[in-house]
């Protein structure tokens, strides 16, 4: 039943459509053209299609079938934006050896998009009763600040969702969040020769970077959670003093928090304020802010949630379920926090983000397998 060819054909055009996130490549085209791609394959199985603009080039696309009842509505969900290509031999190029298929995007992740449309094909074609709603949501931005998602959740209801970020078919239940924020230290501008004047910033983030390392080996050292792992914390850009042979005046450095589920925003903050608070006491002329830039939660579905159950027996058919969760935060966090149960699960591949990306197909066609069954089972 499941057409492997289609599937095949539908993912090599996925992955020569360009949708680099025009947030990370300057001049990118971003999901517009995908997304008619999309629209036109769903339309033609005679889903509800409707294509929301968020801004130029960007858009999120929504394919609805009516259930025949009132049963459960299920969503299952993809980002059609990737990374860029820079460094990449043939990215657009979708060249298939060994059954894989090769290109940015196979695997991160338009193999997804291409196992969900190959099981709109079968339940659209055999015309597959289900008594609740199946909803298709392809979305943008997923690779830089999920406006697609944030857009996306404003309108969207569903008893369940599925992301469909890879997992190598494992059944992933959440990930951690994060938090980035910006450490500034305040120095005070002078000739470099003026000792007695000028005070470094760079010097003061050097206390800041010290304390940094400890709480960092300190969090990755305990609380480990048994499908995330630990807590983390780096420090990604540095940017501090303007010339040779003047005082720094200032120093910024972004600091990038990863969390477990239980850890809140005030909490994390708190930490850090404190840690700054610390080496004032010590240092009169220690002056620092900190600012919280962005924040996500961290997600978690528990292991006997309805859409989790389902899931596990529709997986078993293909390979003994096994249980993961992700260290990196995923759109699923805004639909979970929304109030929709939501789960992972995605193809087999390698190379995300990398410079050669690629997706099995095998596992493309299993995937489809296994959302045909858990929407089968679930839209009751
Ligand atoms: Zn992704």
């Amino acid at each position: 039943m499941i057409d492997e060819a289609f599937i095949t054909k539908t993912l090599a055009d996925l992955v020569k459509i360009n949708s680099v996130n025009p947030a990370l490549e300057k001049g990118a085209p971003g999901e517009a053209e995908i997304g008619t791609y999309i629209f036109n394959i769903l339309s033609s199985l005679n889903f509800e299609c409707t294509i929301n603009t968020i801004s130029p080039g960007r858009v999120n696309l929504v394919a609805k079938r009516r259930g025949s009842g009132n049963g459960q509505s299920l969503m299952l969900n993809a980002h059609m934006d990737t990374v860029g290509v820079e460094g990449m031999a043939n990215p657009f190029g979708s060249v298939i050896r060994d059954g894989k298929l090769y290109g940015r995007g196979a695997y991160d992740m338009k193999g997804s998009i291409a196992a969900i449309l190959g099981m709109a094909k079968i339940v659209s074609e055999n015309n597959i009763n289900l008594s609740g709603d199946l909803i298709l949501t392809f979305v943008a931005d997923e690779e830089h600040e999920s406006l697609g998602a944030f857009e996306l959740i404003k309108n969207i209801k569903a008893d369940a969702c599925i992301v469909t970020e890879p997992t190598d078919l494992k059944i992933c239940l959440g990930h951690r969040g994060f938090g980035v924020y910006e450490i500034t230290t305040e120095g005070k501008v002078a000739h470099g020769g003026l000792h007695r004047e000028g005070v470094d910033a760079n010097l003061k983030m050097g206390l800041v970077l010290n304390e940094l390392n400890q709480l960092s080996k300190q969090l990755s050292s305990e609380n480990t959670h048994p499908l995330f792992g630990e807590r983390s914390l780096h420090v990604p850009l540095i940017n501090g003093g303007q010339s040779l042979f003047i005082y720094a005046g200032a120093c910024t450095a972004h600091v990038e928090r990863r969390t477990l589920p239980g850890e809140t925003q005030v909490e994390v903050f708190e930490e850090l304020q404190n840690m700054l608070r610390q080496l004032n006491k010590q240092d009169k002329s220690f002056k620092a802010t900190l600012k919280q830039k962005i924040w996500r939660d961290p997600y978690e579905i528990k292991r006997e949630s309805k859409i989790v159950d389902v899931l596990n027996k529709s997986v078993l058919p293909y390979c003994a379920p096994e249980y993961i969760g992700h260290t990196w935060w995923e759109d699923s966090g805004i639909f979970g926090a929304a109030g929709i149960p939501t789960v992972i699960i995605g193809p087999k591949g390698g190379g995300i983000h990398q410079h050669e990306e690629w997706v099995d197909l095998e596992s493309v066609y299993n995937l489809t397998g296994i959302l045909l069954k858990t929407a089968t089972n679930f839209c009751q």
